[in-house]
């Protein structure tokens, strides 16, 4: 059996770009710390807007070469956040980008809208049984922001996870990318008036489907140090994520506060200890053995000490809720 770290986590993302905008400051982080860190991207991203005009005909419509493009954006991204294990669900291509939500897209036979539930979770559940994760990282039930790929990427997620944990081998802790009410708001107030505001008509920051009470965070992530690499990821999706975007207009007002801090809800597992009014965890292994402080010696009661810890046996009761 392979020897890997001791703390291993495992993200599930929807569309090559997701891992860099969404979780590029922990990943960079905890592989930059010697987790093993672990990226599984559920499609190629053939439907995404091409924003480098020189390659506007890889599109869907036109060659329909994007997805294969996006295979070494996305293996620039893993490169710039130092994290060297990245697989693609069922195989690159297997799933192909349903495209966004009511679009003829999402028919297509190999869409992953339309995947077979259980045979995807196999996918994911068999990666599982390979590394023995202790955390694994993905979206609500709402996918976030409402795609039907990151939608799909929640429900395949936590599919495996029941599957897995049916089996023993479930990770101990499941999180949920999140943004807390306050920094939304905290956004929304620099950016009034201005021209730029990429929170332009919006009143309230619940109006974001991704908002939330700042009682309902779990973990805040302050990987700042990793700033640069996950604006290095992001800069590798020049098809997806434009030099004017609001997302490095954002960067460049807030710098690595914004770039570098990543919220989760715990939507899995028990919260470990924490800081601040709501006890906000700063590290996703929180609370395991694994976690950095911890006594090392209590997970010895595995049978194979290698990939077997007592974290993987952590009660999962509370699956798919808040
Ligand atoms: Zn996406």
């Amino acid at each position: 059996m392979t020897t890997l770290p001791d703390r291993r986590l495992l993200l599930v993302h929807a569309h090559p770009d997701d891992e860099a905008i969404g979780t590029g400051a922990t990943m960079a982080h905890y592989a930059a710390t010697g987790a093993h860190v672990t990226l599984v991207t559920c499609t190629l991203g053939e439907e995404g807007e091409v924003h480098v005009p020189e390659l506007a005909q890889l599109a869907a419509a036109e060659a329909d070469q994007l997805g294969g493009y996006r295979i070494a954006e996305l293996a620039a991204a893993c490169r710039a956040l130092g994290v060297t294990d990245h697989r693609f669900l069922g195989g690159a291509g297997r799933y192909r980008d349903s495209g966004m939500m009511g679009l003829a897209t999402n028919e297509h036979p190999r869409a992953f809208w339309q995947a077979d539930l259980d045979v995807a979770a196999g996918q994911l559940v068999e990666l599982m049984r390979e590394l023995r994760p202790q955390v694994m990282v993905t979206y609500d039930g709402n996918g976030f922001y409402g795609h039907p790929d990151h939608i799909q990427a929640h429900r395949v997620a936590m599919r495996a996870h029941e599957l897995a944990a049916a089996e023993g081998f479930a990770p101990a802790k499941v999180y949920w990318t999140a943004m807390p009410r306050s920094v939304l708001e905290a956004g929304m107030t620099h950016f009034a008036g201005s021209s730029d505001n990429p929170f332009a008509g919006i009143q309230e920051a619940v109006e974001l489907p991704f908002c939330t009470p700042d009682e309902r965070i779990a973990a805040r992530i302050d990987a700042s140090g990793q700033h640069a690499a996950k604006e290095a990821a992001m800069r590798a999706h020049a098809t997806q994520i434009p030099d004017n975007s609001w997302l490095y207009s954002i960067a460049g007002n807030f710098g690595s506060e914004f770039m570098g801090v990543e919220y989760y809800t715990l939507a899995s597992g028990d919260k470990g200890p924490g800081f601040g009014p709501y006890g906000w965890e700063d590290d996703l292994f929180a609370g395991l053995p694994v976690a950095e402080g911890s006594d090392r010696t209590s997970v010895a009661e595995g049978s194979d000490q290698t990939l077997s810890d007592g974290a993987n046996r952590a009660p999962v009761g509370a699956t798919g809720q808040w």
